[in-house]
């Protein structure tokens, strides 16, 4: 449905960037400037059910490196990928690496806490102008900052599944069997990776001891969406359902480069619902959104208040 107020859309806009460089992991971008924001303001006040996606784009400000940002990105400092799903599944050397890893890297990572820009979002869920909130993010900052109209599309890192029985479980509670498992085990701290992954050396992966399912002795695995694999069709139903319900949406910090995401892009220009994009960079989705900011989520979202 296209909302009455713009019959035509116009040519999306956009706002130039110089470097800036304040936060190790933000790109290095201008602040939006005065007319971007009040289109983006006019936008987000005309919408009665705004639906949301954010990306890793939105948790830069809270300290967490996203993989594809220009200059600080992962795939930019690093040779190092993230772990794909048949490899995980299928090796258990590489699990062992990846949980070593995990483990170093899980206080720090699960220690970073919301920004300006989660708690916008949660004072728009409260106020009622935020529909539903879809984020590609595993970080679970979303629900530290107490949303609840919320679907993790990649799942959360701050839980376990068994790939045997299916039971999910808290990684603070892994943490402790790995802890107890490994009493003499210690590693070097490196770069967190934004799935809570760390850089180890091979000899010091070798001894660490990685604990079944308690339930059915079944293979661990964080409960989250690896690269490789697919969203579960029940959660895709169940936003589709949710974006159908809304009558605009803005795109938050992503790229939106993995199609798990763009597809609800897709299908919100198969609806001519009014599209927003604000982040930093070209996102895939450019061409369907009447409107383009580039700034800071969290800035942005804190200059927007009050709606
Ligand atoms: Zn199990």
């Amino acid at each position: 449905m296209r909302l009455p107020w713009r019959a035509v859309p116009p040519p999306v806009r956009t706002v130039s960037s110089v470097p800036a460089g304040r936060l190790n992991f933000v790109p290095a971008c201008s602040t939006a400037d005065g007319a971007s924001l009040e289109l983006l303001r006019d936008f987000v006040s005309r919408a009665r059910r705004l639906f949301v996606i954010t990306g890793a784009g939105f948790s830069t400000e809270s300290g967490i490196p996203d993989y594809r940002s220009e200059g600080v990105g992962l795939y930019a400092r690093t040779d190092r990928r993230p772990m794909q799903h048949a490899e995980f599944t299928r090796c258990a050397k590489s699990r062992q690496r990846y949980w070593a890893r995990n483990f170093v890297g899980w206080p720090q990572f699960s220690s970073h806490q919301p920004n300006r820009g989660h708690a916008a979002l949660r004072r728009w869920e409260d106020g009622g102008r935020l529909h539903w909130l879809l984020t590609q993010n595993v970080d679970g900052l979303h629900s530290k900052a107490g949303q609840k109209r919320l679907t993790e599309l990649h799942g959360c890192s701050h839980r376990v599944t068994c790939l045997g029985c299916g039971d999910v479980t808290a990684r603070e509670d892994l943490q402790r069997r790995f802890v107890s498992l490994n009493p003499e085990w210690t590693a070097q701290a490196g770069a967190v990776a934004p799935d809570g992954d760390i850089f180890l050396e091979d000899e010091q992966v070798l001894n660490f001891r990685v604990p079944p399912c308690e339930r059915c002795g079944g293979i661990l695995k964080p409960n989250v969406t690896f690269f490789g694999d697919t969203v579960d069709r029940a959660t895709v139903r169940f936003v589709h359902n949710r974006l159908a319900e809304s009558d605009s949406v803005l795109v938050l910090g992503s790229s939106l480069q993995v199609y798990s995401g763009y597809r609800f892009l897709l299908a919100a220009s198969d609806r001519k619902m009014p599209v927003a994009i604000l982040n930093i960079g070209p996102t895939r989705a450019d061409h369907l959104a009447e409107l383009k900011v580039s700034g800071r989520c969290g800035e942005v979202l804190a200059a927007l208040q009050p709606l």
